[in-house]
């Protein structure tokens, strides 16, 4: 059964409401930008009906777009008002690159998986985003090209924060990225005190490995 844009609209008003509000996260940018994002044309066509669910969903090659409650909270600890410049690695479906694009000046989104990149990167396009741009790279170096960022984001585990990635920030910036072993992780949002890099526990998740130099090689736990 196909549903029709209102039916999204509704259904895209329940998510924000139901499982997004519902769980504290409080900042209304951010909860604007998730009611106006069309998550369904982010998933595949055979899963729109779900596209609103409170789960992650596959996107092919192993790979998951974000249950829509980490979007939310992940996206507010950035705590973005509207001037900064973003970095974003792990563009998957390209759903958590739309949401920053509403809420930043420039977001740069970084994959790895050569398919992933052009597709989100055609939705992207097509659906007007258009200071969002898509680098095919391992993002577990960043991306030096348009460094420093105000605010990065990985939507991919790490075993330990890759070193580029803080170099690449304004010594003002945040960094949000899952920490911990490949199964169950810890949400950590870093920033600077005194001048050292700190790391914030936020809550224990479970998301898809961070692959390339500073990720997961192969088969480590
Ligand atoms: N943010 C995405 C979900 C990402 S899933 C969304 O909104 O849909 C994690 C993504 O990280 C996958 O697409 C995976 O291919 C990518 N990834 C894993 N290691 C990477 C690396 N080293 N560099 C760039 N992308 C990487």
């Amino acid at each position: 059964m196909n549903l029709s844009a209102d039916e999204f609209v509704f259904k895209r008003e329940q998510m924000v409401s139901g499982q997004i509000v519902r769980r504290g996260v409080k900042d209304q940018r951010v909860l604007d930008a998730m009611r106006r994002v069309p998550r369904h044309l982010f998933v595949k066509p055979e899963m729109r009906d779900f596209a609103y669910a409170d789960y992650p969903l596959p996107i092919g090659y192993e790979q998951t777009i974000s249950q829509p409650y980490i979007v939310g909270l992940m996206t507010s600890l950035l705590d973005l008002k509207g001037s900064e410049r973003v970095l974003e690695i792990g563009t998957g479906s390209g759903y958590q690159a739309a949401i920053l694009s509403l809420l930043a000046q420039e977001v740069h989104t970084v994959e790895l998986i050569a398919p992933l990149a052009s597709q989100a990167e055609a939705l992207l396009k097509q659906l007007g985003y258009n200071n969002v741009k898509v680098h095919l790279s391992d993002g577990s170096l960043g991306w030096q090209e348009d460094a420093p960022y105000d605010a990065i984001l990985v939507t991919a585990s790490a075993p330990r924060v890759p070193p580029p990635l803080l170099k690449q920030l304004y010594p003002t910036g945040k960094l949000v990225i899952p920490v911990g072993g490949q199964g169950y992780q810890t949400l950590e949002l870093w920033t600077q005190e005194n001048s050292v890099w700190q790391p914030q526990e936020i809550l224990p998740v479970a998301f898809v490995p961070l692959r390339g130099v500073h990720g997961w090689k192969g088969d480590e736990i």
